[in-house]
């Protein structure tokens, strides 16, 4: 297997702050970019406040959260992650954009380097070969939020070696959470099933059959979900339910799997759920 000693994440938004954070954690130095040197530190600002409110809370110690903070480095562009033995892309879930990313890092980065991808739903098959090294991509899907959930799904692409994938597995093994295999198919495990339920709920509200607030309660209530569907949508944010609803229409190919209009109009509108202070709910 290959020895991860340092760690590159592309992406400071929700995930790839969550995904930095727990490699800290763990003891491994990590560096984080975004779409300029300015966004990759407002990330790690974002996970130095969340530490903070555990110190405040008493669940950490200072000392712990100053060593996981020191443990995480922003950096201005991906040529900063050349040397990094594990690279984890947790950009915006739009294809052209990830295909590009993943060219840009296999030409940057040295060759032993394995690349991840955090997607929901695009395919690690697709992104492996936009690169020269598709033996060496793998799917690493996190949950939200990362330093929180235990699962992580470890997605093998048709090309993706043995090692590339054991070494995946024992990584997120060692971040403390429990890895599952799965093959390369739209939506993987969870997402295929979870975001069609999701998908649902809107067209139950947009139907009329229920408010917002009762939709949850049924859901909640009635089948003991931790939170209700809208909720859950806009905490995961509505533009990446869109995007993974609009993959598993296109791949399986399905009505079953047409995106709710109104899912469409609220991303349309830029309400995109907690992360833009207005989806289902308004949290401004
Ligand atoms: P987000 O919008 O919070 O963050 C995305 C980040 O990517 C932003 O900081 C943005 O500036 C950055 N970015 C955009 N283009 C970039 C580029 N070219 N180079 C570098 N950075 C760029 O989104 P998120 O919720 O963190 O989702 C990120 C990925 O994780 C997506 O692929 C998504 O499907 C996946 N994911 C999301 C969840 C969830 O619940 N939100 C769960 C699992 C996986």
């Amino acid at each position: 297997m290959t020895e991860i000693n340092q760690v590159g994440v592309v992406g400071a938004g929700q995930m790839g702050a969550g995904i930095a954070q727990v490699i800290a954690a763990a003891g491994v130095p990590v560096r984080v970019s975004d779409l300029n040197l300015q966004a990759a530190e407002t990330g790690v600002q974002t996970i130095a406040k969340r530490l903070q409110s555990q110190v405040e809370r008493e669940k950490i110690t200072q000392a712990e959260a100053d060593a996981i903070v020191q443990n995480i480095t922003p950096v201005g562009s991906l040529t900063e992650l050349a040397d990094c033995d594990l690279v984890i892309e947790a950009a915006s879930e739009d294809i052209t954009l990830k295909l590009n990313l993943f060219q840009n890092l296999d030409s940057v980065c040295k060759p032993e380097t394995l690349l991840a991808s955090n997607t929901s739903s695009i395919s690690i098959t697709t992104i492996g070969a936009a690169t020269g090294r598709p033996e060496k991509v793998v799917g690493i899907h996190f949950f939200n939020p990362v330093p929180v959930m235990a699962l992580v799904e470890v997605i093998r692409g048709l090309a993706t070696s043995d090692d590339t994938f054991n070494t995946a597995k024992a990584f997120t093994e060692k971040l403390g959470k429990n890895p599952v295999a799965c093959n390369d198919k739209a939506g993987f495990v969870v997402n295929r099933i979870l975001i069609p339920m999701l998908n649902e709920a809107c067209y139950v509200l947009e139907e009329g059959i229920a408010n917002v607030e009762d939709i949850d309660a049924a859901m909640q209530l009635g089948c003991a979900h931790p939170m209700g569907p809208l909720t859950l949508a806009d905490f995961i944010g509505l533009d990446t339910c869109l995007a993974v609803m609009e993959v598993l229409h296109r791949d399986l190919g399905e009505d079953k799997y047409r995106p709710a209009p109104l899912l469409r109009k609220y991303v349309a509108a830029g309400w995109l759920g907690k992360k833009s202070g207005r989806g289902f709910y308004d949290y401004r």
